[in-house]
């Protein structure tokens, strides 16, 4: 039964997919616009933690995936290149507070079992701009056609077009690393380092390899190392130019590293935004990374945009009729229900990745502690 609200969601990531699932289950009639021609996630693998994994379940999603991912029972930590542990998770601390276990998951999968559940959504529209109306709130896509509803949420990403006409041109924060992505063949008696998933820190600056499986035979890799912004991959370099930044990493860092094909690398500039005081306007409200982008260096991006996407739906829900009090009502019980956590996680991210900068002589004594914050 649908309870008589209207909302256009624009993007169809990560955050935009459970926010239209958990909008859905309230009664609440939803679209997705996403731009792309056709849906589609890259980037490789992704580690689900228990907090977002138990509001998955509650959307019905977590047993499937734990089918399709891989449940990590032993835990997950950040090493250095000798073996000293930096942090580790604790999976019983996890249990105890979440009922779950971190998930790591093919990107591709989890996208296609959240599309799978979202009844309204279309591809190829671009978002360009939103005009407030009488009617509520009408949004403009590229090829000319237009929608109107009673809310419209951004969850366009990092560079989100609806953040950009709502709060203005925000400065992206670029951390000064890049980091390529792959998924490897694999086993468990192949992967470096005892744990679920290993971070390893090198000793040069920024330079970080993170590694665990997603499944019983593919792996998930991520290499982090200082760059300029903008550099370019070259899949015909990619290999070697990974051996010399990992050369005193294990012989298994390296294998994962030949057991990639060459055109199966992604690389991306690590940015995040400083934390915005606000995430929404008159009917428009803004959730995942165009809220809250966040350094992916606790692994918390998409669980936020997850945690979000529950408390925009529950306070929504709420709403009996969407005048415009109602809704900004809404909004505002949202963003303090999230806005704190959603913050810290972005400073903390920020700051992990700034101390790991750092060549390892001359990293601070206790550094360790601060890295598992
Ligand atoms: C290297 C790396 C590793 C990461 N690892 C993890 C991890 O292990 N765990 C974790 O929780 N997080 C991780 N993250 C963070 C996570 O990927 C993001 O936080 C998450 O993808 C944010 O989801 P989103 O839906 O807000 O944005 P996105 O996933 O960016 O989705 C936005 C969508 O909006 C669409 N869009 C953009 N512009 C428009 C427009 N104008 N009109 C219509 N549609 C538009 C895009 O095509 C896209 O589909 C990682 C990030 C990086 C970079």
């Amino acid at each position: 039964m649908e309870c008589g609200i209207r909302v256009l969601v624009v993007g169809g990531g990560v955050g935009g997919l459970p926010a239209s699932i958990a909008l859905q289950q309230k009664g609440i009639e939803v679209e997705v616009y996403e731009a792309a021609p056709s849906f589609r996630e890259a980037g490789a693998g992704i580690w689900m933690a228990p907090n977002a994994t138990k509001l998955l379940d509650r959307l019905g999603l977590a047993e499937a995936i734990n089918d399709l991912g891989r449940p990590y029972r032993k835990g997950v930590a950040i090493v250095q290149l000798d073996g000293t542990v930096l942090s580790a998770t604790s999976t019983d601390k996890d249990l105890a507070d979440h009922g779950f276990h971190t998930i790591a998951i093919q990107r591709t999968l989890l996208h296609q079992l959240l599309l799978n559940q979202v009844k309204r959504a279309t591809t190829g529209k671009r978002f360009v701009g939103y005009e407030l109306g009488k009617q509520g709130v009408t949004v403009r896509f590229e090829d000319g056609t237009d929608a109107t509803g009673d809310v419209l949420v951004g969850a366009d990403g990092l560079r989100s077009a609806v953040r950009g006409q709502l709060l203005g041109d925000l400065p992206l924060r670029y951390s000064g690393q890049t980091c390529w992505r792959f998924l490897s063949t694999a086993n468990k008696t192949s992967m470096p380092g005892p744990y679920d998933m290993t971070e390893m820190w090198g000793n040069a600056g920024g330079l970080r390899v993170g590694s665990g499986l997603v499944s019983d035979d593919l792996a998930y890799t991520f290499i982090t190392a200082k760059a300029p912004m903008g550099g370019l991959m070259d899949p015909g370099t990619v290999k070697s130019e990974l051996h010399q930044l990992c050369r005193h990493f294990p012989a298994a860092t390296l294998d994962l590293i030949d057991r990639t094909p060459d055109d199966a690398f992604l690389r991306n500039d690590l940015l995040d935004i400083a934390p915005l005081q606000k995430w929404h306007g008159d009917r428009v409200v803004l959730l995942g990374d165009a809220a809250h982008a966040t350094l992916p260096n606790l692994g918390q991006g998409a669980c936020q945009a997850v945690e979000s996407a529950y408390s925009l739906a529950a306070q929504l829900g709420r709403v009996q009729s969407a005048t415009d009090s109602n809704v900004t009502a809404a909004f505002e019980d949202y963003e303090n229900e999230r806005r704190r956590k959603a913050h810290r996680v972005t400073k903390m991210s920020w700051q992990i990745g700034q101390l790991s900068n750092i060549e390892r002589a001359e990293r601070p004594a206790g550094y360790a502690t601060s890295v598992s914050g």
